[in-house]
């Protein structure tokens, strides 16, 4: 296989459904596939809805789709394909898989539930299809330890970032055990139909951008709760005020989802060596409360922001 011309995209939440919905409109024929449940009840079924319906009103990231048909901030997200996408479920449509070049893992960042998906993704896979993770920051060579030999060479992380459509970098992080072509083929996709900068990250923890990222979000939170001010506040300071009307720290942290950020904040327990390292990744009390309340961001309309 030597290029990129259809794919599937397992989990369809924040990321999975905002990574389909960037190859859906660079032309790409795309599958979709999760846990939820896609069976119309027969409430639904009177309503005239269809599977898709469902999925794309059901879940926070297909609304990623849906806004895209009115939203083109790029001449990579200016047109807007649906009839290329194919939604599934886990449970029943794995063979779907059978079809397509390129597989982007996208579900929770759950080591164990991640290892679990690739034993299926390699029985179902088409030989020299290419398997990734979009991972935050678990170590792609763990993932990967019982697959088959073709699986390892076709293995690799993905980091996309969040959201897809607007953010340019993309990580690749092969393994001692990925073929460079693969690697080569990736790259060339994500810059040239995708329009990514591509950086190679050696498999440590957090890789790159959440290794600095998740210090820098951390120290922000304990700044704030000794300096007392609010979340507002941060936000002026952190966004709009130095030029970054995007980049606010909680509007961000809304958006990725205060579950996935506590994830990669677990990635790198018993990692670290320094005092001072170990102390910062403590989760702040803050956190550790909205957590409790199911508080995540967006995804559940009700995080540092309430309507967000
Ligand atoms: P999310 O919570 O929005 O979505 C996770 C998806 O996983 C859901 O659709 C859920 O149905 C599915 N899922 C849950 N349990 C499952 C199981 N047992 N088997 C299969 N699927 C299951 O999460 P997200 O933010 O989209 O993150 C997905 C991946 O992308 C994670 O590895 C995360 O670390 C990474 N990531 C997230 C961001 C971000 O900003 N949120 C950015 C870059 C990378």
């Amino acid at each position: 296989m030597k290029e990129i011309k259809s794919a599937a995209v397992i989990g369809s939440g924040v990321m999975g459904a905002a990574i389909a919905a960037q190859f859906l409109n660079a032309g790409i024929s795309t599958v979709l596939l999760d846990i939820v449940p896609n069976q119309l009840t027969e409430e639904e079924k009177q309503k005239g809805l269809t599977k898709k319906d469902k999925m794309v009103r059901n879940r926070y990231g297909l609304l990623a789709i849906e806004k895209m048909k009115t939203d083109s901030p790029s001449p990579l997200t200016s047109f807007h394909n649906l009839s290329l996408l194919t939604i599934g479920n886990l449970e029943d449509d794995l063979s779907l898989l059978k079809e397509v070049d390129w597989i982007v893992e996208a579900i929770i960042e759950d080591v164990q539930i991640k290892k679990e998906l690739f034993k299926k993704v390699d029985q179902y896979r088409k030989k020299e299809s290419i398997v990734s993770s979009n991972t935050s920051g678990i170590s792609i060579n763990k993932m990967k330890e019982t697959l088959s030999a073709d699986f390892q060479a076709h293995f690799l992380g993905t980091h996309f970032f969040n959201p897809p459509r607007y953010i340019k970098l993309m990580e690749i992080i092969p393994t001692e055990e990925t073929d460079p072509v693969v690697v080569k083929i990736i790259s060339d996709f994500a810059e040239e139909t995708l329009g990514k900068v591509v950086v190679k990250a050696s498999d440590t923890p957090n890789f790159i951008a959440n290794r600095i990222g998740s210090y820098a979000f951390l120290n922000i939170v304990k700044e704030m709760m000794k300096a007392d001010l609010t979340i507002d506040e941060v936000d002026q300071l952190t966004g709009p005020l130095i030029g970054r009307p995007k980049s606010a720290t909680f509007q961000t942290l809304d958006m990725v989802g205060l579950d996935t950020f506590y994830q990669v904040i677990q990635n790198m327990q018993g990692k670290m060596q320094m005092a001072e390292e170990i102390e910062m990744y403590q989760i702040p009390a803050l956190l550790e409360a909205m957590l409790k309340k199911k508080m995540l961001g967006r995804k559940v309309g009700k995080g540092f922001y309430s309507k967000t």
